[in-house]
This record gives structure tokens, sequence and C-alpha cells, in this order.
């Protein structure tokens, strides 16, 4: 049984065909600085606790579990803070060493949602939203709506996934052609 992390999650939204290439072919990928698919960065030591506490309020958290290491069938994790909010709901919370430019990146927004579903599982509530702080603005805090649809997204994300590496199946091309001007495969990629 296949155990995704997020990121990899990610890059498959990115590009089914990556997947392929890196879990099939096993060709690992260049990763350059043109390269669109973010890796998260490590901040623990950049977090500040009384920042956080802070942060918890501003939230309306009633209660918090730090470095969470979660997992499903099909996907595991590290959540930089689960919070219980008070209408009974979760949330997971994440910390980017990054500055916010007015602009939430389609992978923060799916990190969290990977997060949501890895969250609903091991905690058995509901999750509708999630937070992310932004290290070098401030700690400048986002909220990111989730819906069941951006959820079911990744849940059959994991279920293609698999399917691409266990049965050899080669996916095809993303629809979105700018997207390979850059990338990593595009020399062995028949698009
Ligand atoms: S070249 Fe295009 S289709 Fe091929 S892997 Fe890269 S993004 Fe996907």
């Amino acid at each position: 049984m296949y155990s995704f992390y997020p990121s990899q999650v990610i890059e498959y939204l990115y590009c089914a065909r990556f997947t392929y290439f890196e879990y099939v072919l096993r060709i690992p990928q260049f990763e350059d600085k043109f390269h669109k698919v973010q890796r998260g960065r490590n901040v623990h030591q950049e977090k500040l606790e009384q920042n956080k506490s802070y942060l918890r309020k501003k939230i309306g958290a009633v209660e918090k579990w730090p470095d969470q290491y979660l997992s499903i069938e099909g996907l595991r994790g590290k959540v930089d803070e689960v919070l219980l909010l008070e209408d009974g709901s979760y949330a997971p919370l994440d910390y980017k060493f990054a500055e916010w430019k007015e602009r939430l990146y389609d992978t923060y927004r799916q990190q969290l949602i990977c997060y949501a579903v890895l969250i609903e599982d091991n905690f058995g509530g509901e999750v509708k939203k999630g937070f992310l702080v932004y290290i070098r603005s401030s700690n400048k805090l986002i909220k990111v709506d989730i819906n069941e649809k951006a959820k079911e997204e990744i849940k059959e994300s994991m279920a293609a996934m698999a399917e691409i590496i266990s049965k050899n199946f080669f996916p095809k091309a993303t629809k979105f052609k700018q997207r390979c001007l850059n990338c990593t495969y595009r020399n062995i990629c028949i698009q």
C-alpha cells in the first residue's frame, strides 16, 4: 500500500505525469529555481512561543496539538499545529518562512487540504478551514476556507497516484501548457 506525503500529492496536482516519471520510471526531479512545486521549509527554529499564543487567541482556538505526525491509508504528514475551534471543528495551522505577497499559492492551499483530510480521520471532527502564518511578514495570519469538494479532490488524487504506480499507467499531460515550459521532464515528456 502506498503512503504519500502532501508534497507528492501537490506534484500530482501540478501534473499527473510527475507521479509517473518520479515513482514509475524513478527519474528524480531536478529542482531548479524555476521549478513551480514549492517544498515546505523547516521553520521550527523561527517560531516564537509568544506569537503562537497570540495567534491562537486571534483565531479563537480553544485547544491545540503541536507537531502532529498524522497518517491515514495513502497519506501521511506532519502538521505544525492542529487547533480545536470554538464551533467544535478542527483546523490545521502551518508556519511559512515566507512573505505574504497578497496571493495564496496553490501549493500552500493544497498542503492545508491534505492536512484537513488527515485531521478529519485522526481527530474525528470536521475541518472547514486552515490557517497560514507568514513569518517574514510579521507573522501575518491568513485564513483558508476548505470545502468538501477540495478534500474529495485530494482523496481522488491519492487513489489516482496509487493507480499510476501500481499499473504503470502513463497519465495525460497537464492541460496547462505553460507548465511544460520550465518543467524538469520536458525533454523526455511527449506532450
Ligand atoms: S512537460 Fe508538461 S506534461 Fe510533461 S511532465 Fe512536465 S508539466 Fe507534465
